[in-house]
């Protein structure tokens, strides 16, 4: 199996808690012992900045995650890759794993352009416009009524974003700016992770619209491993434990919505503690695939689900 995905916190763990991504046991879900195990070959890495850090706060703890994540590259050139242009993507594969720095909630742009400049240069090639909390782009999936649409700001960002080479990720994205941002975009926008909300009816899922929206402009849809995304009332008492099962439901209608080409998958590892069962770390991903293959899925989908199409995606996008 080749494995590509589009969402993890694993060096925000590893700035915060100074873990050691070599540890098989060391307590991350992502380790390179285990993506090597499972053929994994990009992991996009989310640059995390939480509510509390505003203003310069969340500039400073960017740039402290994208460090980290420089210093483990520069040090283990045979582990890792920095992704920085779609060429890079084809040097992908055998034992080094591509990284690519990508902010979740723009806050750290603090509403100003420049930054974003400085972002790019610092190699970070997308950008999950909010998170649950509102900030100078839009209101996010946690605000109470999140009636507020793209900003003035939001929309220049969306557009500079688009000419340097990065991706508009939707993820936490309510309706309103959702809309917002499709209306924007020129160039094919994704949901790095998400789970399908006729399945499990909550904000942070996507619905159908959605998900067909993203794919119909050419994009990509990446389903996480969250509990609460893909398991109604999970971690409620007297419900079931959530499993693998319930993950390969919404890759199933994600491809019903939006065919086989625009899926993929966007975990959230070391984004949440109580992973589903069956799929407590990258190195249980043969589980996820065995189940699809159960469902039905051809190698080819399945290639498609793991890897091609978000490999496809990103080499459409980043600059060339
Ligand atoms: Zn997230």
């Amino acid at each position: 199996m080749r494995y590509a995905d589009a969402h993890a916190d694993t060096f925000y763990r590893i700035a915060l808690e100074e873990l050691d991504p070599f540890q098989r046991e060391g307590g991350l879900h992502v380790n390179v012992p285990r993506t090597r195990e499972v053929g994994q070959v990009l992991q996009v890495c989310s640059v995390f900045t939480p509510a509390r850090y505003s203003g310069k706060g969340a500039e400073d703890f960017a740039r402290r995650v994208i460090a980290t994540l420089d210093h483990w590259a520069e040090c283990r050139p045979d582990a890792f890759l920095r992704v920085r242009a779609a060429p890079d993507l084809s040097a992908l594969g055998g034992e080094v794993l591509g990284l690519i720095p990508w902010l979740e909630g723009a806050s750290p742009l603090r509403g100003e352009l420049p930054l974003l400049d400085e972002f790019f240069a610092l190699g970070v090639r997308g950008i999950g416009l909010v998170h649950n909390h509102a900030n100078e782009v839009a209101d996010g999936c946690g605000v109470p009524d999140p009636r507020r649409g793209l900003s003035e700001f939001g929309r220049e960002l969306v557009s500079r974003m688009e000419a340097l080479g990065m991706a508009v990720d939707c993820a936490h994205l309510p309706q309103p700016a959702f809309n917002d941002v499709m209306a924007a975009v020129m160039r094919p926008p994704c949901i790095s992770h998400v789970g399908a909300r006729s399945l499990v009816n909550i904000v942070r899922n996507a619905d159908d619209a959605m998900l067909r929206a993203v794919a119909e402009r050419g994009g990509f849809v990446g389903i996480d491993f969250y509990p609460g995304h893909v398991l109604s009332g999970a971690f409620e008492p007297g419900v079931r434990e959530a499993n693998v099962a319930d993950i390969a439901d919404h890759v199933l209608h994600a491809i019903h919505v939006c065919g086989t080409d625009h899926v993929g998958l966007g975990g959230d590892f070391d984004g949440f503690n109580d992973a589903c069962q069956g799929l407590r770390h990258v190195g249980e991903l043969p589980n996820l695939e065995r189940e699809l293959r159960s469902r039905g899925l051809s190698d080819i989908t399945i290639e498609k689900i793991f890897s091609a199409n978000l490999l496809r995606y990103l080499g459409e996008i980043l600059p060339p």
